[in-house]
């Protein structure tokens, strides 16, 4: 039976005979059904019509994305860590040529995914590299496809290897992650810290499609999550969303600006 994959998300599901009868992460107000209705797709599918597009963003970082883009249209980080490589964040395709190329580089050694709206076929990248994915538990009713090699984690960090840390942000979604990486004084953020146009910049949003804000207290949060942690550069969820330097001060910027808005004294 085949796992079907919403087309406006690009979240996969458990295997069925039929498609589902809806998207429950579509459904949410942080996203939205697609203009024609539910729409389903399916990973053989997705391979016949997209190609992958596998991209050096800088030494020992490789963005996995695919074209043409497919639903929200995020690209993928491979970080080629010392200890092993760690997938960050996920998309829909995974095909021969991305299988062959990861598998050039080394294989994954971990899965870590920021948020719902990116945990796509995570599964299947589990299976093809034998990889465990790494939640954090607060999201867990939005796994769509279980599966024994999720690794719901509790609390507030969790460190993959020496200097790769997950932190746990909130915002977005209760369990909003981000992944620090000591060494390299990075932070790959999804959409949980969200690299603006301006990207000098960044912003945080409960709904980024539907432009619902959040609340200053979230953004203190995050701010007091990021705290402990110094990076120069941001890589937020796309082909160059990238804070070129001084990454942890825009951060502090941002954050005051947004919360300065909220209470009317900007
Ligand atoms: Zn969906
Ligand atoms: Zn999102």
């Amino acid at each position: 039976m085949p796992n079907y994959v919403c087309v406006t998300c690009g979240t996969q599901f458990a295997e069925s005979a039929e498609p589902p009868p809806r998207c429950p992460v579509c459904e949410d107000e942080r996203q939205y059904v697609g203009w024609d209705g539910q729409q389903w797709t399916t990973l053989d599918e997705l391979r016949a019509g997209h190609r992958a597009d596998i991209r050096e963003e800088e030494p020992g970082l490789v963005g996995i994305g695919c074209e043409p883009s497919f639903a929200i249209g995020q690209r993928a980080l491979l970080v080629r860590a010392p200890s092993g490589n760690v997938l960050w964040d996920c998309i829909p395709l995974l095909d021969d040529e991305i299988g062959a190329r990861v598998e050039s580089l080394g294989g994954i050694a971990a899965i870590a995914i920021s948020h719902p709206h990116y945990y796509s076929t995570m599964v299947d990248w589990s299976r093809a590299f034998g990889a465990p994915v790494f939640l954090h538990t607060a999201d867990r009713e939005w796994v769509m496809r279980p599966d024994d090699a999720i690794d719901f984690w509790e609390g507030e960090t969790r460190e993959l290897a020496p200097g790769l840390t997950l932190v746990r942000c909130g915002g977005h979604f209760a369990g909003g992650t981000v992944l620090h990486w000591a060494d390299r004084r990075l932070l790959l953020s999804g959409d949980i810290v969200q690299v603006v146009q301006d990207r000098r910049w960044v912003s945080f949003m409960y709904s980024y499609p539907n432009l619902i804000p959040l609340p200053a207290s979230e953004i203190q949060r995050i701010v007091a999550a990021l705290e402990p942690f110094e990076f120069d550069r941001i890589y937020g969820a796309w082909w160059d969303r990238v804070v070129a330097e001084d990454g942890k001060g825009a951060a502090k910027r941002s954050a005051a600006r947004y919360v300065a808005f909220l209470a009317d004294r900007h």
